[in-house]
Parts: structure tokens; C-alpha cells; sequence
């Protein structure tokens, strides 16, 4: 087959990451092609934002055009145990960062994203699909296909920001399972229909379910009359939908008093849809002539909407390594990528396992936090997990541990 195409990076989807990823090569003089398989816009999950990501779209020259599209600006979010809550507002932390995020439909938002690439010269084969890449001396030769044809795409440098796709880490073989139990979730969206304005709308809503398993609950309002409803649990639970999802969802949220305070009655947009033990790792995010970003790499859990901002965090970082690469400058993928991106991973980690043994609960539904250290706190949950003078990231597991300790002791 002869080659079709060459160019200096290849981008495997044309999510947040490779966006992101893109825009940056381009910015910096780069030739770069993202090859995604679906039409824009296409549904994904992920949507309520962090304030970590505005600094990526407005680094890369997106943020104007997020802007313009009208999206639901996100100041916090707010958690509840069985009419216990608990605000988390961003423009009360301690780095200083974004104070807001937005809650998008994500089919709207990665559109806008890949028009702002496109806009850029950044060209986009949607529709196409990686099949391949062979990895030769210095270069890699990438099938890509679609219904018609076959074709070979000759590249210097290749960026895996295929999310879910998850396609390197398939083809080399390392993927591994999560350190997390494995959990699934059901969601949909549902046409807004509030009762008068009984809460804000520019905030998303937890709820905690059960006591023993921590099975939670999430409200994403959007701007355009919809919003995401989702409940995420162990498997079983959530397999027990299965048999008839919109009956079964709508039978869970009649039980829900944050659910009844805020909406008049259920319209779906969709049928309910289930996504099975969602958390995944990967045994390398680097080698050579590639790297992996985004969802490709390790996928936590939702219940702190991290996803898209590392996503965007970790898009973005290997472009700038990328740049440097091809610059032939050295770079050390493992200090200067791999363990900064675990580093982050690993701050969420800590709350994700303090949100499933009870310490979040306990320090979030007391009345004895200090202000300071719900500042620190917000930081977190605002995106800013690479902040070192955060003492509840430097020493995130153990910061988490003694709080909740000293406030069970009072
Ligand atoms: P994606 O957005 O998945 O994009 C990857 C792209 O690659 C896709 O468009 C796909 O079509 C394309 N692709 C795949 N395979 C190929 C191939 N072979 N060839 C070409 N293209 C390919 N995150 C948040 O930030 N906030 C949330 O509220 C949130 N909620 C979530 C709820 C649940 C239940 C789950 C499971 C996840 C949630 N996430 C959330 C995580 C979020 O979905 C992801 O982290 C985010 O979408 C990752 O972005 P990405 O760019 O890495 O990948």
C-alpha cells in the first residue's frame, strides 16, 4: 500500500486530548493530522468540567470559542448525605486559579473544540478508523480505514488520545486492570422541567445513595434545557437496571429527595445507558515514538469529574514534549511525563478511595472544617492537583486520613 499521507504527528480521536494536543503542535509550527473514527458531534460521557481545564483551552487559543458557545458556567459543586450538605465553591481555594468550569453536552463540546482545530489548518479524518501502527526505525506507518479504503499514514511521532478506543494500549498489550474496585454507571439525559428555582443552576449535585457501598448519584444542568442524571454502583446494582432502564431509573429517582426538590417530572432524552467497570490502567504511558493521553492512559472514577481536565492536562503536557522531541531535544519521557501524570493520578486516587471508605464523608459533612483546609480541598476538586504548596496535595492520603481523624476525635 502506498503511503497516503505524511506528517510529523499523528492523533489518534479527536477528544479533549487530541484537540488539545493539536493545537499545541500546530501552534508551534508542527504538521499534524487526528484521525477520528466517529462523525462530529457524536455522544461521549464527561460533562461537567473543572477550572484546571480553562488553563489548557486558553493556553492552546480554545477558550474564546468555548466561550462563545453558550455553555453552562460551573462555580462548584455540592455534595449531600441524606439532607447533610456540603458547598464547594471555586472562587473560595487556595491556588490561585480558574473559578469556574462549564456543565456541556460533550457531542457540543468537542465539536466546538475540533471546528477551533479545524479553524487552526488542523486537519481531521473523521470517519476513519486506526487499525494499526507499525512501528519502524525513527517513523511509524499507521492503517487507517473506513468503509471505502485502506490507507498508510507515514509519521514522525504518534499521540494515542483515543479515550475509551483505548487503542494502544490494546495493540501493545498493556492494559491492566484498575486499582480501584470496579464500579459501573447508568445515565442519561432528561429534559429540564425544575420546580421554580429551588437550587442553583450553575453548580453540579452528588448525592450519596447507601451507606455501605458509597453508590452515588449526579445532576450536571446545562444551558439548553437538558440535564444529566447518572447513578454509579457496584456492577450489580447497576446491572439490575438492565432489564427495563427507563422504568428502573425513573423508580430511583421518584426515591431521590434532592431529585424531587429540583424536578417536576421525568422526560428522558435517551434511554438510560450502562457503562460496566469503567476503571482501567495501563502498565506504560510512553515508548518509543508514541504516547498515550487522556482516557488511553488510567481511568479513575467520576465522582470528582477529573476525567476531561487530565485529559486536557496530559494532552497538552506531551505535545510540549512532542515539540521538544522533534526539536531533537532529549526528552525523558518517564520524569518529564509518566511520573508527573501519575503524580496527579495519584492525588485523585486518594479521593476517590476516601469518597468509597467514608473519610470525604466524614470531613465533608461536618461542621468543624477549618476554612483554610476547605480552601486547600477545593483546590483539588477545582483540578489543581500538581499545586505542591496544597498541603492536601503533597501529602494528600495521609493530609485526608488526619483531618478525618481529628474531626471523629471532637
Ligand atoms: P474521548 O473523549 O473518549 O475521545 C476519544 C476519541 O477517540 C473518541 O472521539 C473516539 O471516537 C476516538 N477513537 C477511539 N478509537 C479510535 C480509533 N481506533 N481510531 C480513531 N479514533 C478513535 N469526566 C469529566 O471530566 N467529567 C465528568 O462529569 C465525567 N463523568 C463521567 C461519567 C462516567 C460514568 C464515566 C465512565 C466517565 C466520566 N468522565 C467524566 C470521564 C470522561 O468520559 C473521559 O475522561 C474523557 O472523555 C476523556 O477524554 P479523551 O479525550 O481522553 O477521550
Amino acid at each position: 500500500m502506498n503511503v497516503f499521507k505524511e506528517i510529523d504527528v499523528l492523533i489518534i480521536g479527536a477528544g479533549p486530548s487530541g484537540t488539545i494536543a493539536s493545537a499545541y503542535l500546530k501552534n508551534n509550527g508542527f504538521n499534524v493530522l487526528i484521525v477520528e473514527k466517529k462523525k462530529f458531534p457524536r455522544f461521549v460521557i464527561g460533562e461537567s468540567l473543572l477550572p484546571r481545564t480553562i488553563d489548557h483551552l486558553e493556553e492552546v487559543g480554545f477558550l474564546e470559542a468555548v466561550k462563545n458557545a453558550g455553555f453552562q458556567e460551573k462555580l462548584g459543586a455540592t455534595f449531600f448525605d441524606k439532607g447533610k450538605k456540603c458547598e464547594f465553591l471555586f472562587a473560595e481555594q487556595f491556588t490561585k486559579g480558574y473559578e469556574y468550569a462549564f456543565q456541556v453536552p460533550r457531542d457540543e463540546f468537542d465539536k466546538v473544540l475540533s471546528d477551533a482545530a479545524e479553524k487552526k489548518g488542523i486537519e481531521i479524518l473523521f470517519e476513519y478508523t486506526v487499525e494499526n501502527v507499525d512501528f519502524q526505525d525513527g517513523f511509524q506507518n499507521t492503517t487507517i480505514s473506513n468503509n471505502n479504503e485502506k490507507l498508510i499514514v507515514k509519521s514522525k511521532f504518534i499521540i494515542d488520545a483515543s479515550g475509551y478506543g483505548r487503542v494502544l494500549p490494546k495493540q501493545l498489550d498493556l492494559n491492566v486492570p484498575s486499582s480501584l474496585k470496579a464500579r459501573s454507571a447508568i445515565f442519561t439525559q432528561l429534559k429540564n422541567n425544575f420546580k421554580g428555582i429551588t437550587q442553583k443552576q450553575n453548580n453540579i449535585f452528588i448525592d450519596t445513595l447507601d451507606d455501605d457501598t458509597k453508590a452515588w448519584m449526579w445532576i450536571i444542568p446545562f444551558s439548553d434545557n437538558r440535564t444529566s442524571v447518572g447513578f454509579v454502583g457496584d456492577d450489580k446494582w447497576i446491572q439490575s437496571f438492565q432489564e427495563n432502564p427507563k422504568n428502573k431509573f425513573s423508580e430511583a429517582l421518584g426515591k431521590n429527595a434532592i431529585f424531587n426538590d429540583i424536578f417536576q417530572e421525568i422526560e428522558f432524552e435517551f434511554e438510560p445507558t450502562i457503562i460496566r467497570g469503567y476503571s482501567v490502567g495501563v502498565k506504560q504511558v510512553f515508548g518509543d515514538g508514541y504516547v498515550m493521553v487522556g482516557n488511553s492512559t488510567e481511568f479513575l472514577d467520576p465522582v470528582f469529574s477529573s476525567g476531561v481536565m487530565l485529559a486536557t492536562e496530559t494532552g497538552l503536557l506531551a505535545a510540549k514534549l512532542a515539540v521538544k522531541e522533534l526539536k531533537d531535544t532529549v526528552v525523558d519521557w518517564q520524569t518529564e511525563y509518566a511520573d508527573i501524570v501519575a503524580g496527579g493520578v495519584d492525588v485523585f486516587r486518594s479521593y476517590v478511595d476516601a469518597w468509597y471508605d467514608g473519610t470525604l464523608h466524614t470531613i465533608f459533612f461536618t461542621n468543624e472544617i477549618r476554612k483554610d483546609m476547605k480552601e486547600q480541598i477545593c483546590s483539588v476538586l477545582a483540578g489543581y492537583v500538581f499545586d505542591q504548596k496544597n498541603p492536601f496535595v503533597k501529602k494528600h492520603r495521609r493530609a485526608l486520613k488526619n483531618l478525618a481523624k481529628v474531626i471523629k476525635m471532637k
